[in-house]
Order: structure tokens, then sequence, then C-alpha cells
């Protein structure tokens, strides 16, 4: 009987052992933890965003790293497929805003618990406490792995679904990329990604703690506009987090690391034009000439960011709004439309929700996650060179390449 080993009872683990006890071989899974899933239980606050239910095809424009590789994964195990397995499998599945798609439940743990239950049903060896130290090969084929207890275990297929190295107390430390290199396969730098960014600018840590809806944040390098999204986000006390910084942090962590100079800008009102903006604020000041600038800012801004406004545009705290020149109306508007901050760099592994880089996709076949390099040997989920925006589509490129493997190294 073919015998399959897989290391990592992740996510991209746990669906290879689906695929692969499905096609009559003989599983094991073998989890540093002492429980499958520590990572997958903390996603989405506990609740597992676990797929996007858009059309496949919008998956492209979501992925980060290498969209073409997936292609296949993709197409071989969508959204559907997924949602289908834990609904068939008694644990069913709710969409929320954006096409999110979470356990009825609420409880990751229900995610984990539905595929314990059929891989233990299956006949899935799973074995916990128990890291694997190195990969075993002959004449570039895979023979096994040498474990932490000093043991060996043989083995016709191998799967590494060691994850990335981003919150590594899950048990996510990279082990799969010293096991990539130990065999001579190229893995691609690694940086932090979907993770929040550093600032420069000390009246940023001024707003620590307030959060922004429906802002619209530009980055730009020198001139050049290298992204710009609208959404939420939060001043921290070192920088800037939320859902609308995490992605941008995806997209710039190269340009920073090649020494780039970064600088952001925020509209905090994005659905007015410039125009509209100041006919509202020539109104309110005809209404209130005999009041503070305060009062003219208070009904603009969050109470946090007045006066960080009044000392960045050099006014006067007591300024009457009858003596606001028309000078002063333009750099606020400036200011409202484009308040400034400096990029210095992203936070670490530890607060990044991925990994960007990888086992590099050049020494994967796309259609079966098997090494070019290495017989029997297969990858799946964050160790590759993948990585996506946040809304599901993480966890589903861990499913679609983790059955994709799981299915070619059983065949
Ligand atoms: C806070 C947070 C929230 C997130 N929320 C979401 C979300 O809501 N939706 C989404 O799509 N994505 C989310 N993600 C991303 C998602 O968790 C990852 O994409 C996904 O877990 C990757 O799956 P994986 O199986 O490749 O790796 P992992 O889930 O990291 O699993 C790898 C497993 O391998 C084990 N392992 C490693 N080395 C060894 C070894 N040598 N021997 C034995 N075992 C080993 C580890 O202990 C671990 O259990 C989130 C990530 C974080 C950090």
């Amino acid at each position: 009987m073919n015998k399959v080993i897989i290391i990592g009872g992740g996510v991209a683990g746990l669906m290879s052992a689906v695929a692969a006890i499905s096609n009559n071989s003989e599983v094991t899974i073998y989890e540093g933890n002492e429980k499958l899933g520590k990572k997958m239980y903390i996603t989405g606050k506990g609740r597992c965003n676990l797929t996007n239910a858009c059309d496949i095809s919008e998956y492209f424009d979501n992925i980060v790293s290498n969209d073409k590789f997936l292609y296949s994964a993709l197409y071989s195990f969508t959204n559907d497929d997924v949602i289908k397995f834990f609904e068939d499998n008694g644990c069913p599945i709710k969409i929320e805003r954006g096409n999110r798609a979470f356990p009825v439940s609420d409880k990751s743990s229900d995610i984990i618990k539905t595929l314990e239950k059929y891989l233990k049903r299956n006949g899935v060896k799973i074995v916990l406490n128990t890291r694997v130290e190195s990969v075993i090969t002959k004449e570039e084929k895979v023979s096994g792995v040498k474990l932490d207890t000093g043991n060996v275990d043989r083995c016709d297929r191998l799967i590494i679904a060691t994850g990335g190295k981003s919150y590594q107390a899950t048990g996510s430390t990279g082990d799969g990329y010293r096991f990539a290199k130990d065999l001579g396969i190229n893995v691609t730098p690694l940086r932090p990604s979907l993770v929040p960014l550093e600032a420069k600018e000390d009246y940023i840590r001024m707003l620590q703690g307030l959060s922004l809806r429906n802002v619209e944040l530009t980055i730009y390098n020198n001139k050049k506009t290298v992204y710009k999204d609208f959404g939420e986000m939060l001043f921290t006390h070192f920088g800037v987090s939320g859902p609308l910084v995490l992605s941008a942090g995806s997209r710039i962590g190269k340009l920073l690391e090649d020494g780039s100079n970064l600088n952001a800008a925020i509209d905090l009102k994005p659905a007015l034009s410039y125009k509209k903006l100041e006919d509202r604020i020539i109104r309110e000041i005809d209404a209130n000439k005999n009041k503070e600038i305060k009062y003219l800012l208070s009904g603009l801004l969050p109470a946090k960011m007045i006066n960080v406004f009044i000392d960045l545009l050099n006014f006067n705290k007591h300024l009457k709004l009858n003596e606001f020149t028309k000078n002063n109306r333009t750099d606020l508007i400036n200011l409202l439309k484009a308040f400034p901050f400096t990029i210095t760099g992203l936070r670490g592994f530890s607060e990044a929700i991925i990994t960007q880089g990888g086992i590099d996709v050049s020494e994967i076949n796309p259609s079966t996650m098997e090494s070019k390099k290495i017989k029997g040997l297969y990858f799946a989920g964050e160790v590759i060179d993948i990585d996506a925006l946040t809304g599901g589509y993480n966890l589903q490129l861990a499913f679609s390449t983790g059955h994709l493997a799981g299915e070619s190294a059983s065949i």
C-alpha cells in the first residue's frame, strides 16, 4: 500500500490527508503541537473565515504572489468544494458581507473538529507532540522522515505542510523552508505580510487608539502611487494597523526592503470632492463667524485629531472663524484630503497574518504540487511562495493546494 506522510496538522496538512485517504493510501500526520490546527483556531478572530464565496475567477485579483501557479489547485478544489465538504460533514457554513464564509456556529473549533473526525473515521494516523526533524531521500526520491524522538518513519510520498513563520507560538516556525533548502530546493526571500506598518511621525503615535472608517489610503514611492484603497484603519503606538493597512502591508514589503522611501496620505473625506468640501466649510464659517477653529474642526474630524490638525496647520488655538483666511481654508482642505505620514517599515513576523515568500513555485509542478527535483515530495499551503489578501482567500489556498497535493501523492 502507498504510504503517505504529512508534516503539519494545519489547514493544508489536514485537507491533504482528506484527499489522500480517499484514494486508499496509508496516511500519517506528524504535528509538533499537542493538538491539530492551532493557527486555524485563531483565524477570523476565532470564527475562522474559511473561504471566500466569490466566483473562483475573482480569486486571482486577491492573490498577491504567484496567482498563475495556483490555477490548477484552485480549479481542482474550489471554494464551493470547501463549503460542501464541511456541510456534508455536519458543519453548516454561512456567508457574510464581502462573501466571507464562516461556520454557522462562529467557532473555528468546529472546523477543526470536522476535519479531525473525518480523518479519524477514515483511518488516518495522527501523531501529536512529534516534530519532524529532517527529510530522508535516496537518489533524489523521498524515503522517509527523521522525528524528534530519534525514530525514523519510512514512506513512499511525503507532503510538507508546515506553514509559514508568522505567529510562531502556533507551531509554524518555518521548518519547511529548512527542509527544502537542505534538499537543494530554492526558497524565495521571506517577509511578514498582511502586517501593520510603522510610521515616523510622533503625531501618528499621539492618535493611538483612534480608528477611522470609510477613509482612503494612498501610498507613494516618490511620486508614484503604489497602493490605493478604501476602508478601515487604526492608529497604534508604533504606526498604523487595521484591514486597509494590512492589505497595504502585503503590497509594499519588497519596496521597503529595496530601500524605497514610502509616504502615505489618508483622505479623510473621500466621498467629498475638494469643491464640495470647500462649500461645506464656507457654509459652516458663515453660520458660525464668532466661534473658534475648534468648533469648525469638531464637525469635520474625530475629537482626537483636532489638536494634531491645529499643530500641523500652525493655527492659533483660539483662531476665530471670522479671521479664517482663504489660505487657512486651502491648507485645511489639503490636510483633510491628504493627511500624511512616512512609512518606516513593516511590523515583524509575530504580528503578520501570513508569510510572503517561501518554496519557489518554479520548483513545484502546479498540476500536482510535487517537487520537480525530489520525486515523491509535495508541498502544500503557506510554506509555498503564495499569499493573498484578507477575506478567506489564504485558507482557501491552503485547502486547495492541500487537496491537490494529497490527491496527487496518493495516486
Ligand atoms: C491571527 C491570524 C488570523 C488569520 N485569519 C485568517 C482568516 O480568517 N482567513 C484566512 O483565510 N486566513 C487567515 N489567516 C491565515 C491562515 O491562518 C493561514 O493561511 C493558514 O493557517 C495556512 O495553513 P497551513 O496549513 O499552510 O499552515 P499552518 O496552519 O500554519 O499549519 C502548519 C502546521 O505545521 C506544524 N509544523 C510545523 N513544522 C513542523 C514540524 N517540523 N513537524 C511537525 N509539525 C510541524 C505546525 O505546528 C502547524 O500546526 C490568519 C492567520 C493569523 C495568524
